[in-house]
């Protein structure tokens, strides 16, 4: 049997976070096009389920009324967070979190964090996507790409047999293990740019903060690494570890087994996993993180999201990374298609459009990596509980974050 036809002048792989957005500006714009994914919606994606200002800041421009309307009142699926909480190396706890009733300003009690498993945000966005404009394709799988002369021809395996997607303009938003990123040649994983980590739901994790805290541990055993617990709607909690990939290849570490290894022996967790029980197996997967500038463009194509490798490298938050990926591609869709050209040289400034918001963070990481690891362990013992990094954190930076996430447009020069 033919495998059934669409043509179409742009498709995208891909309705994560990343993909979805993309599409969600799209629609606004009239822009028609074809969005695939291998998924059906709701469904899991290994993540610490953190959605950081980023998010919050793209979900402001989605539709302002999305975080006070749909978010804060949806207890079931969104855990509402003031902030979060280091724990150090040597057990101490440092909290940082705005003082709200101090705050003259109109974003004083806004939340600074959401937590909500993938299976509940991707499903969000993916239902902001307008199909009266976009085709959305779920459960269909694109399993090769060739292109023949300009038009790229994609073979995909959906619900009602073979497809065959023809499309002039193809967008890889497929996430860490991206198809698109392979057919171009360019997925090699950069140990230094790159982190393995993994996840497991708990319930029953003791010592949750009331304020709903997001909590990062840097144990004092694995420097370059660090523990989370996130925690999520129902009393349950995201628990994952993270460690970044030069560390691991170098010291030849298990990341799931030393993330079962600290739930068992650190003194610092043994009483908050005491009564606690885990919800599935330990789940593992890659982050790729920002720092060495991935071409994400070319003629015919761009990257988004973790297949273009825009996860923040010093928190490993990439939901909100390709959400603005999204949002950016979008607007550089827009100009090409106002002038009918989507050669190369119509997304020339594309990368740095996206890597903008992450210099200062690669920079930090580039240095920290730089620093012998006994040097890092010291380093965020004596900084993080300094007064005056307390006091910058929750008085300064995180008011200008808070303040830029609720009320800026988020600015993209084309040219
Ligand atoms: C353990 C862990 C913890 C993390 N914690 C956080 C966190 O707390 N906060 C945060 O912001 N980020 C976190 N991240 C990073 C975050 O998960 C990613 O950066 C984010 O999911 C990237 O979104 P994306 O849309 O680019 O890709 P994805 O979310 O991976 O979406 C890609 C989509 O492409 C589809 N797809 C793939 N291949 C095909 C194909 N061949 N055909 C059709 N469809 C296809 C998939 O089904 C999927 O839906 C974490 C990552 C890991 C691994």
């Amino acid at each position: 049997m033919q495998p059934k036809k669409i043509k179409t002048g742009i498709c995208i792989i891909g309705a994560g976070p990343a993909g979805a957005t993309a599409s969600i500006f799209l629609c606004r714009m009239g822009i028609k096009h074809v969005i695939v994914d291998a998924a059906s919606f709701p469904r899991d994606k290994v993540c610490g389920d953190g959605l950081d200002l980023n998010t919050i800041r793209v979900l402001n421009h989605i539709d302002p009324t999305i975080i006070e309307k749909e978010l804060s009142t949806n207890k079931k699926n969104f855990t509402a967070s003031q902030g979060f909480r280091f724990i150090l190396p040597n057990g101490r706890k440092v909290d940082i979190m705005r003082s709200a009733g101090n705050d003259a300003d109109n974003h004083a009690k806004k939340p600074m964090f959401f937590v909500s498993r993938r299976f509940d945000f991707d499903n969000l966005l993916v239902s902001k996507i307008d199909r009266s404009v976009a085709d959305v394709q779920l459960s269909t799988r694109i399993n090769k790409i060739t292109r023949e002369g300009k038009a790229w021809v994609l073979e995909a395996e959906g619900p009602s047999g073979k497809l065959a997607i023809e499309t002039d303009f193809l967008i890889g938003a497929d996430g860490d293990h991206s198809m698109v990123l392979k057919h171009l040649g360019e997925r090699k994983v950069d140990r230094n740019n790159y982190a393995g980590a993994v996840r497991q739901y708990w319930s029953g994790v003791e010592g949750m903060h009331p304020d709903n805290l997001l909590e990062v541990y840097f144990p004092k055993s694995l420097p370059l690494s660090y523990f989370w617990i996130f925690p999520l709607p129902d009393g349950k909690a995201n628990v994952g570890y993270g460690m970044a990939s030069n560390y691991i290849a170098k010291h030849q570490i298990n990341v799931r087994k030393a993330f079962e290894d600290l739930i068992k022996t650190d003194p610092v967790l043994i009483p908050r996993f005491k009564n606690a029980q885990p919800q599935e197996t330990v789940k593992g997967y890659g982050i790729p993180m920002s720092g060495n500038d991935r071409k994400a463009y070319g003629d015919g194509w761009m990257l988004l999201g973790d297949a273009a490798s825009l996860v923040c490298p010093t928190s490993g938050e990439g939901i909100g990374s390709g959400m603005i990926s999204g949002y950016v591609a979008a607007k550089f869709i827009q100009r090409a298609a106002t002038q009918n050209d989507f050669s190369e040289k119509m997304f020339t400034n594309y990368n740095r459009e996206i890597h903008k918001r992450l210099r200062t963070e690669e920079k930090v990481y580039r240095f920290v990596n730089a620093i012998p690891p006994r040097v890092f362990s010291f380093g965020i013992n004596t900084i993080l509980s300094t007064w005056f990094f307390k006091y910058w954190l929750s008085k300064k930076a995180m008011k200008k974050w808070i303040n830029t996430a609720y009320t800026k447009e988020i600015e993209v020069k084309l040219t």
